[in-house]
């Protein structure tokens, strides 16, 4: 597959004599057309809902869109339940899936209404002591251990995962939640991440369905949801085939009747917490080549570093990268594209054949929508860039500024070194 930008070099350049890169970019058509396509593949499940994954994407204007839709919102932090209470996500619309959680968090969890997914059985007594009373309907996170594999590949190894419960502590875990007078359950597991085939729904709801007539079988839980979670990946790479959510809904669907219907669970609803399918493709980076460097290799500097995208440096995760105006021209360039930080990983690419770079060349790197600007973080005191939303009208607007060193300095403002840093 060609990637391309959603967007043309005259718009951006247009965006950027406004707000100066670099800045990240969603693209609302793209973002609303996926989001009503998610919501029409899984229609025949009457209780389907989305929880966006905050944790990729944490900006109002861009989760708002995706509530437009019945998308509600997964939670991990404190700071991640107040921006969807903020926005009036609450109650059944939030779901609080996190892990060595702060007991105060599932506090304000239960205050704002949101279902609680406990990662651990030992978060049972937590959580009743501190709320003085388990809430009615709680959900527990499944870690069956050993490798995920599909058609003999492993996808990813869970034995080795933090999170969620084994199979015996699952069991226990909803026969004592029973036993305290909870009365509606959900099962949760996430157990491969950014995966690039349309099966990995499916086998993971397999697993969750059987599991999950066991439990009502042998504890009498009335189970009332699934959780598929996150875990869907996108193509990164040119050569990657993007996943079908209907053809992965379709898989979904033939489990969910061979097992759940058959045994009487046909009315169990199935959520998901996505967030890179959601978001990832429809945001992209964009920033400017500043600096060229001849040296035992060929160098871009541009003026976005690690802060503004850490996977490059993190994972050596891969993002296309489109030289604007260039989308034609033959790669016949090595470069590495890197950022200014004092840390040699900050690559955007190594030994990336591109078109000849130009300074001032505005470079698109692909697929940040998600887990892109919300990793960022501010070594070098480096400050984080503005987003930006490109409308569906193809207008754009302002929609979180840029940091500023007074937003950097902004933690010593119970010192006199704050006036002295910012005046
Ligand atoms: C990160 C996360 C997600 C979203 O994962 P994606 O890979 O973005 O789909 C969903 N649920 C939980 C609990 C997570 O930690």
């Amino acid at each position: 597959m060609i990637k391309k930008p959603f967007t043309t070099k005259e718009k951006l350049e247009e965006i950027a004599a406004v707000y100066p890169t670099p800045f990240h970019i969603y693209d609302e058509e793209g973002i609303r057309k996926n989001a009503e396509n998610l919501y029409k593949a899984f229609s025949w499940n009457k209780g389907f809902k989305e929880y966006f994954a905050v944790k990729a994407t944490p900006n109002p204007f861009i989760i708002n869109i995706l509530r437009e839709y019945g998308c509600g919102c997964d939670c991990s932090s404190v700071t991640e339940l107040m921006l969807s209470k903020a926005i009036g996500a609450v109650g059944d619309d939030v779901m609080f899936s996190s892990n060595d959680t702060p007991a105060d968090e599932f506090k304000y969890a239960a205050d704002m209404g949101a279902i609680i997914n406990l990662d651990d059985i030992s978060h049972i007594a937590i959580v009743e002591k501190t709320l003085g009373k388990l809430p009615e309907k709680m959900s527990c996170r499944y870690n069956p251990g050993g490798y995920f594999t599909i058609s003999n590949n492993i996808m990813d190894n869970p034995g080795d995962a933090k999170y969620g419960m084994t199979t015996e502590q699952l069991f226990e875990a909803f026969r004592i939640l029973r036993s305290k007078g909870v009365k509606e359950f959900g099962i949760h597991a996430f157990l491969a991440s950014n995966t690039v085939t349309n099966e990995y729904y499916p086998t993971l709801a397999k697993t969750l369905f059987e599991v999950a007539v066991k439990l009502r079988d042998e504890t009498g839980a009335d189970i009332k949801f699934i959780n598929l979670s996150g875990g869907i990946g996108i193509p990164y790479r040119p050569e990657q085939e993007p996943n079908d959510i209907f053809e992965i809904s379709k898989g979904v669907q033939k489990v969910y009747n061979d097992v759940l219907a058959k045994a009487g669970m046909g009315d169990v609803a199935i959520y998901t917490e996505l967030g890179r399918f959601m978001l990832a493709p429809y945001g992209a980076l964009v920033t400017r080549a500043i600096n060229e460097k001849h040296t035992h290799k060929e160098y871009i500097g541009v003026d976005a570093c690690a802060v503004n995208l850490m996977r490059p440096a993190m994972y050596g995760a891969y993002h296309h990268i489109t030289v604007m105006g260039k989308e034609d021209a033959a790669c016949d360039h090595k470069y590495d594209v890197t950022g200014s930080l004092c840390e040699n990983n900050d690559k955007f690419a190594i030994d990336r054949m591109l078109p000849k770079i130009e300074m001032g060349d505005l470079i698109y790197i692909h697929d940040t929508g998600a887990h892109g600007f919300a990793m960022g973080y501010n070594y070098n005191g480096k400050l984080k860039s503005a987003e930006i939303l490109l409308k569906s009208d193809k207008s754009f607007e302002l929609i979180r500024r840029a940091e500023t060193p007074a937003d950097y300095f902004r933690t010593f403002d119970c010192f006199d070194f704050y006036k002295k840093v910012t005046e």
